[in-house]
């Protein structure tokens, strides 16, 4: 790996600067909050723990003279006001919900960036003149709720309010129940299409979650958008027999026959380099005994590409794979396509805000494409949005062991602030 270079100090070109110490300390802070014994978190959404975080980033933004507005669904939104009330505010933002063997920084960091922001825009004494906003989502991670990327999903309009308080957890508790529960059913409206305020830029922070900018030795990512993704669940049927008296070339094994179409789907991928994804995650194997041929297999497809019209052609090669399979009558393959959401593509002018801003910052940075999806994800349908990438330890996420390191968490915290100051005007 080599060695990252920061051109030091971080925002060498301006004055203004977050307090990395201060950043380091309200992330770790928050991190008690559910604290596991390997160093990770648990906080679920909707939980007691998560009413804490909640409860702690509220009283850290009204001492920063924020003023909290609360949705219907949950989300949060702490309001520094601007010199200008006609303007849209200036938003950042992300989730304190954590998986269950979560980690400390996985969408933390946003939020927690977001604050620093304001913190240091106090310090300063800078007005600025669109008001700046930060944000918690309610539910990002889909653990204990689906869907996930709830709060941003009901906020952009890509599922209804109504919907989303419906949906239970496995004890059967209702989104609804749970937000009444632990005090954060808000009467603010949740949708962009229902009244609430519509940004005149987001920007979210986040650790990559994978390990391209460690890799590159590269303390910044510049993220241009995020890879659309179509998931599928196949079943191909065959005929389960005894694996002794059955001679090979009289078999229908279903699983040898899954095993070709699992081939394809990383051959998929890599004619598609270098920002497809192929992925086979889940396998289920009928009846499963070692001395039985298996007679059927279910398994998961996960195809990812940068644009549509690649996610598209991934498509086509898979369902043309499946037809083949099935050409000679031997096996029945069932392919249905669970979910579908298509790339993002964030806003020219705000990708260019935060390379600016990490030009201002003497940062290395590249541009990348983010895998996972993003509250930013659902944002960028109804805002002009953008997202800054940290590198984090490994590229490991959803992680008890997840780890960032200080100096990139507060790299990216000045890149956020520069590109929000930019995009928000400084009061005269
Ligand atoms: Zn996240």
């Amino acid at each position: 790996m080599t060695p990252y270079v920061l051109s030091a100090p971080a925002a060498a070109s301006t004055t203004l600067s977050i307090d990395g110490d201060r950043l380091w300390a309200s992330l770790m802070t928050l991190a008690r909050i559910g604290a596991t014994d390997k160093g990770g978190v648990c906080r679920l959404a909707l939980t007691d723990l998560d009413r804490q975080g909640r409860e702690l980033f509220v009283r850290w933004a009204q001492e920063a003279g924020c003023r909290v507005r609360v949705d219907a669904i949950g989300n949060l939104f702490a309001r520094r006001e601007g010199s200008d009330p006609a303007r849209a505010p200036i938003a950042t933002g992300s989730h304190i919900d954590t998986q269950p063997t979560g980690g400390k920084f996985d969408g933390n960091y946003g939020v927690l960036a977001g604050l620093e922001v304001l913190r240091t825009l106090n310090d300063a004494g800078i007005r600025t003149q669109a008001p700046l906003e930060v944000c918690v989502w309610t539910n990002e991670e889909g653990s204990r709720f689906v869907p996930v990327m709830m709060g941003s999903g009901v906020y952009a309009g890509d599922f209804s309010l109504a919907t989303a308080l419906a949906a239970t957890d496995r004890e059967g508790v209702s989104v609804a129940d749970a937000l009444r529960r632990i005090g954060f059913a808000g009467d603010a409206p949740a949708a962009v299409a229902d009244g609430a305020p519509r940004f005149g830029a987001y920007f979210e922070a986040h650790i990559e979650q994978g390990p391209v900018l460690e890799d590159a030795g590269i303390p910044l990512g510049v993220v241009t958008g995020a890879l659309g993704q179509r998931w599928y669940d196949v079943t191909v049927t065959g005929q389960e027999a005894h694996a002794g008296p059955t001679p090979m070339r009289l078999r229908r094994d279903a699983l040898q026959a899954a095993t070709g179409l699992m081939n394809e789907v990383v051959a998929i991928a890599m004619a598609e380099q270098p920002h497809a994804r192929g992925t086979v995650g889940y396998v289920q194997v009928h009846p499963n005994s070692r001395n039985v041929i298996p007679g059927r297999v279910t398994f998961t497809v996960d195809l990812r590409h940068g644009d549509d019209a690649g996610l598209s052609r991934m498509d086509a090669r898979l369902r043309a794979a499946c037809a083949a399979l099935q050409a000679d009558g031997r096996f029945a393959v069932d392919l249905v396509q669970t979910v579908y959401y298509p790339p993002a593509h964030f806003a020219p002018e705000l990708v260019a805000a935060v390379r600016q801003g990490a030009e201002r910052a003497g940062l290395a940075h590249l541009d990348i494409v983010s895998g996972a999806g993003h509250d930013a994800v659902y944002v960028a349908r109804t805002a002009p949005a953008a997202m800054i990438f940290v590198p984090c330890k490994d590229g490991i996420s959803h992680n008890e062991i997840e780890d960032a390191k200080p100096e990139h968490l507060a790299a990216g915290c000045n890149v956020l602030l520069h590109a929000m100051l930019e995009q928000a005007g400084i009061a005269a």
